[in-house]
């Protein structure tokens, strides 16, 4: 039977952040297979945690089985995913106006909201929800604008990312859209659903049914995964497999006037070094 390092010997979910943790691109990263399988066998929770809205969950579940890793739907939760927990909290069955791909729109749908495109009916739009959009256009954001300057409609955003990893470097991230709603209508959004906000690490506690004391977020970004994890007062694991270097976080532990909630509560190389 595998055994889990000191620091992680009590956990009973953890959190895992997608790109950089799992996978990079379109490969898995090594040895993670057998990591999650160890994980399941000692009975610990498995699920994963992605700021990303495009994709819906049942792409991420095709995604994960394409690498022979076990998943069910209920293990994801997207900005996109909690965003729609959240919003039918609010108000049910609601008219929503999206900036947004499918991944977005078929998690509002899923929750039996209605997803508004007609311009003309912006008097009826209850949220204008802001997520990545790859076809964003000015007509786009004139009718987010129009419901919210015009209407009734309240603003939410998926997250707030400024970038996006991509193969060939960055590309622009879902923040560039919330960031032209808010300047064309001197309104912030309500809330932002996605890491570093850390509600949707609440939801994940909260539906798993597990104390903050036995969850961990594995995570790439310190701006992000570490942040989030630290204000929902869960044990944060940087796994400098992704986006972050070794570098990058003895800088940030060197300087005195650094946010403490960027700090990680542990440094990994890879995930197979929680295993003795
Ligand atoms: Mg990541």
């Amino acid at each position: 039977m595998p055994k889990l390092i000191q620091e992680l010997d009590n956990i009973k979910l953890a959190i895992f952040d997608l790109d950089g943790v799992i996978y990079r691109g379109n490969s898995l990263i090594k040895g993670v297979k057998q990591v999650v399988k160890d994980l399941k066998d000692l009975s610990i929770k498995v699920v994963y945690n992605s700021n990303n809205s495009t994709a819906t969950r049942r792409n991420y579940v095709d995604r994960l089985e394409g690498f022979d890793i076990e998943c069910s739907i209920e293990d994801f939760y997207t900005s996109a995913s909690i965003a729609s927990v959240e919003l039918t909290k609010l108000k049910s069955n609601s008219k929503i106006y999206i900036i947004g791909e499918t991944g977005l729109q078929k998690e509002l749908e899923a929750r039996g909201h209605e997803i508004i495109t007609e311009e003309s009916r912006y008097l009826e739009v209850d949220f204008v929800v802001v997520g990545l959009d790859r076809n964003f256009t000015y007509q786009k954001l004139a009718v987010a604008q129009r419901c919210l300057l015009q209407g009734k409609a309240k603003f939410y955003a998926t997250n707030a990312d400024a970038t996006l990893p991509a193969s060939t470097g960055l590309l622009p991230g879902a923040g560039v859209m919330v960031n032209a709603v808010q300047t064309c209508t001197n309104i912030n959004p309500e809330k932002v659903f996605g890491k570093p906000n850390p509600e949707g690490i609440e939801t994940i506690l909260r539906e798993q049914n597990v104390a903050k004391e036995q969850a961990v977020i594995f995570g790439d970004r310190l701006d992000t995964d570490i942040v989030a994890g630290n204000r929902a007062n869960i044990f944060t694991v940087m796994i400098l497999t992704g986006v972050t270097t070794e570098e990058m976080v003895i800088n940030l532990k060197g300087d005195s006037k650094a946010n403490s909630n960027l700090i990680p509560g542990l440094i990994l190389n890879s995930l197979k070094e929680i295993f003795i």
